[in-house]
């Protein structure tokens, strides 16, 4: 039968820090479900190269196989097409659970993917999200507040099941021993994130290259904040490889507002690019900006590109997928 390295020494009487680092550096065996969407692709470039066998369960339905072709033909990486919301067996010792379209289906898959994980002892991590504070009446929200959302809203499908994915979790913790950790996500933008998904990075970045006017929903004053990848990527492997449960705020403090965040894109791509003024979806939360205290303190882990450095990133591989080619120009 197989082992499960990460499992030595851990338990809560091992001190933070004491964990035998290079016994878990050999051979891990992880599965990263919707491993060929955005943030999953990178997480999975960074395991591979860490020297682990990765195995990405992905159905496509927002992901790309363009994400992840570089690594085909890697023996330690393997693509499986596969709908979580079907059974799964498999033989690992962690599990990034990422793959999430915004519907039950995120409930059932997330489900799948604990009983697997208490069948092979493997330890689990949940991508869940700030959309689990709702519009919230904390502000910068702390883990330890309890949200404000909308059961029957039209954003309710993803908000609570993300509320109770994070539930099951910690009953599959509580009740059945699996090592879970939960990670709140806060936007995150970057390359090879979809380009006509509607969030407001990829739309605003998308339009200004396509000379389009940039839709500001609302009077544009409300805020987000906005993280790049790669540090998001960071505090996921940090979490899956540290002590504690979770949950645990994953973003960038900066707080922006759309029409902040529509000059920044000006300025990155096209300082004529227009606004144009849009009605606002309902139940849009006003602001949001995390509370990183947590994670710098039990995961010594705070986000290290801020927008102005991030952006041109995306700008340069949203350009090649829009134009296919480089186009030299205002970046
Ligand atoms: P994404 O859409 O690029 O990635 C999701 C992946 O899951 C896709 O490859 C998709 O094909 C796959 N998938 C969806 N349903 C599936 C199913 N039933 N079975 C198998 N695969 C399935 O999105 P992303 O931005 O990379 O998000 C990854 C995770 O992070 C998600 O759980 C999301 O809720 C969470 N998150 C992301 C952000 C953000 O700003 N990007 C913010 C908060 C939370
Ligand atoms: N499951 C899975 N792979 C496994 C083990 C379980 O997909 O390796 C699924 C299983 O089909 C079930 C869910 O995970 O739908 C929950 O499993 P668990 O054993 O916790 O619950 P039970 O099957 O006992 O209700
Ligand atoms: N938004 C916008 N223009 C767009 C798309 C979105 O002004 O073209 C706004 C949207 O109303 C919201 C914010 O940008 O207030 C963030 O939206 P997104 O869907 O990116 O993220 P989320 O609302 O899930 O945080």
């Amino acid at each position: 039968k197989f082992s499960h390295p990460h499992r030595l020494g851990l338990g809560s009487s091992n001190p933070a820090g004491k964990i035998p680092l290079g016994l878990k550096r050999k051979g891990l065996r992880i599965v990263v479900t919707g491993g060929a969407g955005f943030v999953g692709s990178h997480l999975v470039d960074r395991l591979i190269a860490r020297g682990d066998s990765v195995i990405v369960v992905d159905n496509f339905f927002t992901g790309r196989k363009e994400n992840v072709m570089h690594h085909f033909g890697n023996p330690n990486f393997e693509l499986i097409r596969h709908d979580v919301v079907e059974p799964l067996l498999l033989e690992v010792d962690q599990i990034y659970h990422l793959a999430c379209p915004a519907s039950p289906t995120n409930v059932v898959g997330t489900l799948n993917m604990l009983g697997l994980a208490k069948r092979v002892g493997a330890r689990f991590l949940l991508t869940s999200t700030s959309e689990v504070y709702g519009d919230p009446l904390q502000h910068p929200q702390k883990e330890t507040y309890w949200g404000n959302v909308n059961p029957i809203g039209v954003r309710s499908c993803y908000d609570e099941g993300k509320r109770t994915a994070e539930t099951l979790t910690m009953d599959y913790h509580r009740g059945a021993g699996v090592e879970v950790r939960i990670a709140r996500i806060f936007n995150t933008y970057g390359p090879r994130m979809c380009i006509d998904d509607g969030r407001v990075v990829s739309n605003f970045v998308a339009q200004a290259l396509r000379k389009e006017p940039l839709t500001v929903y609302g009077d544009g004053k409300q805020t987000r904040s906005f993280q790049y990848v790669s540090d998001l990527v960071e505090g996921l492997m940090r979490l899956m490889e540290g002590e504690h449960v979770g949950p645990f705020n994953l973003g960038n403090p900066g707080e922006f507002t759309m029409l902040e965040l529509a000059e920044v894109v000006q300025e990155t791509i096209d300082p004529n690019a227009k606004i144009e003024f849009r009605p606002n979806t309902e139940d849009d939360p006003h602001k949001r900006k995390p509370d990183i205290s947590r994670a710098k303190e039990q995961l010594g882990w705070e986000p290290k590109v801020s927008l102005r450095k991030g952006l041109p990133l995306m700008v340069s591989d949203f350009r090649q997928r829009i134009f296919g080619d480089h186009k030299e120009g205002s970046n």
